[in-house]
Order: structure tokens, then sequence, then C-alpha cells
């Protein structure tokens, strides 16, 4: 091995395959020599040919051996890019016969799925771009097609998927989600039915009634329905009927979690602003410009200045600083270690909505007081509710760009991916681009 082959294979990194030759290449495949060895024009693709160095694996059972059934031509596959060049790797496989399994299959590959043309590190790098970017985009980085980019982008999270083991569903987050304005389906809304232990989601059907989770229920087992102890949904009438019309459900209990608990809360106060501001005199005005968001958001997690701006909005109107204290309170309650304490601590604010003679905190204390079963089984049983919020931004990230509406599988796939995936720091792109690969290739990433 000479010194420049083998600092190529080196930086090629396949275990068990070397690079013996390499070759500059133009746009339309003409050979490029370099001029005075070295000057390569920057649009040159660069194309390595790789060698194995051991016997051949049976890609459908990974057996070691076999004998050669037919050496086939050379094929070809994209690979990440190297100093701003394309690069290519050039291989030719065997198409192997298999002492075990019988099969007679190309080898297995360390940096390919069969049937793939671009390498599996590649496609991982496009699904990360993916992830945040429009495939316009994408596919404009990379030089590929926006259905290459698609489709390998596909191809990743369905690896992922096809490895990754299901865990028992034993707590069931049931959720609506609106599916923007930008399509053109009958149906506003999909319910989405996540794991609520793992926070991925499950399913996903089109409409919001009673019988869209129905139909997911009917097609659940048994045995699957005798696993599951708790139900978490929003405060929508129709997912509690689906749930207790099912007799092999009737050990599971509901649950309100709270951030639709919070939510509903919200929306009342929301109601309250805009009636108030809606007669408001200038200086009001003035105060309450852009609050929207500023009343929505809980006390510990504003900072100085808004402190500020709400101890003056709340000085000049006493019912919305009394509304907003309230919503605290429940925000506390609803935290409660306990079934008793919690209950108390609703009763404590109901005895107090119930006075009320503005209408949006009336509307609240009614809807409170119809859910009370659901919300108060919350000190019982302590669902884990932060990953719904989670849930909830990936949804708003995919809907906000307007993805997957024509493909039902697709937007569950890619859902169910970046919910399983978050990628927050060095480790979580690393596991990124590590996903679905079988044991013996692990190094070949
Ligand atoms: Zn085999």
């Amino acid at each position: 091995m000479s010194q420049r082959t083998k600092i190529l294979t080196q930086i090629v990194g396949f275990r068990g395959w070397i690079v013996v030759e390499h070759r500059w290449e133009g746009r339309g495949g003409a050979r490029i020599e370099p001029v005075e060895g070295y000057d390569v024009p920057a649009d040159a693709r660069l194309v390595l040919v790789l060698s194995r160095r051991f016997t051949p694996r049976c890609a459908k059972c990974l057996a070691i051996g076999g004998t050669c059934h037919e050496r086939q031509r050379p094929r070809r596959w994209a690979d990440l890019p190297c100093s701003g060049h394309q690069v290519v790797i050039e291989y030719a496989p065997w198409r192997l016969s298999c002492h075990r399994c019988g099969a007679r299959a190309v080898e297995l590959l360390a940096w390919a799925e069969p049937y793939q043309r671009q390498s599996r590190r590649l496609q991982q790098h496009l699904a990360l771009d993916a992830f945040s970017m429009p495939l316009v985009h994408v596919s404009t980085k990379w030089g590929l097609s926006w259905h290459t980019v698609r489709r390998a982008e596909l191809d990743a999270i369905q690896r992922w998927d096809r490895n990754e083991p299901a865990p028992p569903l034993r707590q069931v987050g049931v959720d609506e989600k609106w599916l923007g304005r930008r399509h053109k389906r009958k149906e506003k809304f999909v319910t989405v039915v996540s794991n609520l232990e793992t926070g991925v989601p499950v399913w996903i059907g089109y409409g919001r009634g009673s019988e869209t989770l129905k139909s997911w229920l009917d097609a659940l087992s048994f045995e699957q329905k005798a696993e599951i102890r708790l139900f978490a949904c929003d405060m929508h009438e129709p997912f509690k009927k689906a749930i207790r019309d099912d007799s092999a459900l009737a050990h599971a209990a509901i649950v309100h979690d709270p951030f639709h608990v919070i939510k509903r809360a919200g929306e009342a106060i929301t109601e309250l602003r805009r009636s108030i501001f809606f007669r408001a005199g200038p200086e009001l005005r003035e105060v309450g410009r852009g609050a929207r968001w500023l009343v929505l958001r809980s006390w510990n997690h504003s900072s100085d200045e808004q402190r500020a701006r709400l101890r003056l909005l709340f000085r000049l109107n006493g019912k919305l600083a009394r509304a907003y204290q309230l919503v605290e309170e429940l925000r506390a309650v609803l935290r409660a270690p306990d079934r008793k304490t919690l209950y108390d601590g609703i009763w404590r604010i109901l005895r107090r909505t119930e006075r009320r003679d503005n209408v949006p905190m009336r509307k609240l204390h009614e809807s409170l007081k119809a859910h009370l079963d659901e919300i108060v089984a919350l000190g019982e049983y302590h669902p884990p509710t932060g990953r719904i919020e989670a849930l909830n931004n990936n949804w708003e990230t995919l809907v906000r760009r307007g993805r997957g509406y024509r493909n039902h599988a697709y937007l569950l796939a890619k859902l169910r991916f970046i919910t399983a995936n978050p990628v927050r720091n060095s480790a979580g792109i690393k596991r990124f681009l590590a996903l679905g690969l079988p044991t013996p290739l692990a190094r070949a990433a």
C-alpha cells in the first residue's frame, strides 16, 4: 500500500475496505489530470475505487464466507463531500451464494444499504439537514435532486424505525392537533396518540371525533388494551367517550394533563384580557399593548422587565390581577403530591371562581368542575407530561413548514423520529448519525 492510498483509506474509514485507486472527474464524467500534479478544478469529483480485504459477508444473515455467484460490474455510491469536492465510491460487489441461509444476494457493504445509491452516512446527514431546513435548501446544498433527498431522508428514518424496539404501551397520551392552514384536506385536525413513557407518537388519524380514536382502539388486541393503565388527554369530550365506551378499557384511568388544564385557563385569561381592553381608556391600552403572551406566562418564568409590566397592568386592572393570581395558584395546585391535596386545592379555586361575575372566569369554573374527576386523578397518577410539550413543539415545527400532508406515513414517521431523537448537543448529533446501523457495522459510520 502506497503512502497515498494508505492516507485515503484512513480518511474514508470503512473497516475491511481499502482505497486501491483514486481519480478526478469533470462534470460529464471525463477524466481530469491535475495540472502540475495537484491543481484540480473546484468542481471536479473525486472517485475512490475500493477493494475488500477480507472474506465477504452475507447481507441477509451476516454469515462470513459464501462463494462468489457472480462478479458484478463496478457500481457507484455518492458519499460525503471532502474539502468541497463531491466524493464517489466505486466498487464491484460480488453476488454471494450463502452457505448458511442459501440466499443469493449482493454481499454486505460497509457504506450502504442494498439498492441505495448514496452512502449511509450521506443519507444520515441529509436526514439531519432535512430536520431543520426546507428540502430545497438541502438538495441545493448537496447537489442532489429534491426527490433523492426526500427518499434518502425517508430511508434513514425507516432504518431507525426498523431497529427500534417497540416499548409496551402503558400510559397513553391522546391529543388533537391543528393541521395548519395551508393544506386542502377536509379535516382541520388530527388526533395524535403517543406513548407517554417515551414521548414518541404511535399513531396519527385524521379528525378529532370519538370515531377517530375508536378506529385506533379497535385495532388493538385485548392483551394490549389490558396493559394500558392510563390515558392522558386534553379537555375534549369525544376522546373520553371513545375510551369509556370500550368495555375492555374499563380499568384504565383518564386524566387531564396539567398542560391542557393550564391551556384552558390561559384561554379564559385571553378572553378576559380582550374584553377589558375592548373598553379600556388610552392609558390602559398603552400598557396592555402586546400583553397577550405576558399574561399567559407563569410568574416564575417571567423576566424582571416582564414582571414590572405585569405589576403596572395589574395596578390598573384588579380583575385581570385576580384572574392571573388564580391561574398561578392553579399551576401550583396541579403539582400536588396526592389526590386529597389536589382535590382540596381545586375546590379552593372553585369557591373563588364561582362568585365571579365575569363571564370568562365563570366559564373556566364550569369546565374545571365538569372535569373534576380527571383533574383530581392527576394527584394519584402523575403522568410524565413534560414530553407532551416536546411533542407539541415538534408538531408545530413540522406544520409550520407545511410538511407531509400528502403522505400520512411520512408525517407519522417524521414526528416519531424527531421526538425520539432530539438534537441538542454533540452527543445528540453523534447518536443521530449512528442511528439504525446493524451492529457489525457500527464503526463504519
Ligand atoms: Zn446468508
